[in-house]
């Protein structure tokens, strides 16, 4: 009786240090924003969803969905306790992510932290920071702009790459301060980062308004603060970061709008909350232009 526990106890923690060691994974989708051309960017966002169980059956629906379009890159951040396990069982052309890390950029006293050299150790590729749910904190203190940005330097100082969400509160937009806001969100980014960083940061313009909520910004409206964005880098940052920049659009995007919103020529790909949980992502995927 008590061998068959330790039996199962050592089972249990053999399967964790499986899950947990480092990955030697192929690099997944990953490449590098081609001179030519912006390559679509599909996110997913798992959030805090999911057991084991429940988000091994998602890696086996994504797995045995089509293939990926060569001119779109495919990453998945699902939460931290299953990265381990997501990079062992999803088809290597998706890369495996977070969705958020600490400010620290070394092992230490960091209670609770997940430290972005930790990610990249483990296999992780990219990382989001500066989600609205964090900035908002939902009951806990939120992250000030200036954290998001020192957070993103020290994930890219790491070799992580970042999504780096900003965006509008509904009465922002109703206020006509949208580009305010997200400028303020990224003027932070633009004091602390090298222009060598930007090859490895997308923007996910995510309007709060349309975060979980199911209404999406039409495909004009997206177009526009995309268009805005990509011109306050331009003028901010430099032409040539902007130019190749890849500006993701997020707030309820699911198979049935992605194709109108990844139409827009300043909309390269799509970070995704709700759809991201089942086989509607690969809609999303299948519906960038070729
Ligand atoms: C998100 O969480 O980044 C998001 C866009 O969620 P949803 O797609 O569910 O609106």
């Amino acid at each position: 009786m008590i061998a068959t526990t330790a039996a199962a106890i050592g089972a249990a923690f053999g399967l964790y240090f499986t899950n947990t060691k480092k990955k030697s994974r192929p690099a997944g989708s990953s490449v590098a924003v081609a001179e030519s051309g912006r390559k679509y960017l599909i996110g997913g966002n798992w959030k805090c969803n999911g057991t084991v169980d429940a988000n091994a059956a998602r890696c086996k629906i994504f797995n045995a969905a089509g293939p990926i379009p060569s001119n779109v890159e495919v990453v998945l951040c699902v939460p931290f306790v299953h990265i381990g396990m997501v990079l062992e069982s999803l088809r290597a052309d998706i890369a495996v992510g977070a969705q958020n890390c600490g400010l620290n950029n070394a092992c230490g006293a960091y209670t609770g932290e997940v430290g972005s050299h930790q990610l990249k150790d483990i296999g992780c590729t990219w990382v989001i920071i500066g989600h609205s749910e964090r900035r908002e904190g939902f009951g806990m203190a939120g992250e000030p702009v200036d954290l998001c940005a020192d957070k993103c330097k020290v994930a890219l100082d790491n070799g992580m790459k970042v999504m780096f969400c900003i965006g509008e509160k509904k009465e922002e937009r109703e206020s006509g301060v949208t580009m305010k806001v997200c400028a303020a969100q990224l003027a932070p980014l633009a004091k602390k980062l090298t222009i060598a960083d930007y090859e490895n940061i997308s923007i996910a313009y995510e309007p709060v308004w349309a975060i979980g909520t199911g209404l999406t910004a039409t495909p004009q409206m997206a177009q526009d603060t995309h268009a805005e964005i990509r011109k306050w880098i331009s003028e901010n940052i430099s032409p040539d970061v902007a130019s190749k920049i890849r500006i993701q659009y997020g707030g309820s995007m699911k198979g049935a709008n992605a194709k109108d919103l990844l139409a827009m020529p300043d909309i390269d790909g799509g970070l995704i909350g709700g759809a991201s949980l089942d086989a509607d992502f690969f809609n999303i995927v299948a519906a960038a232009p070729n």
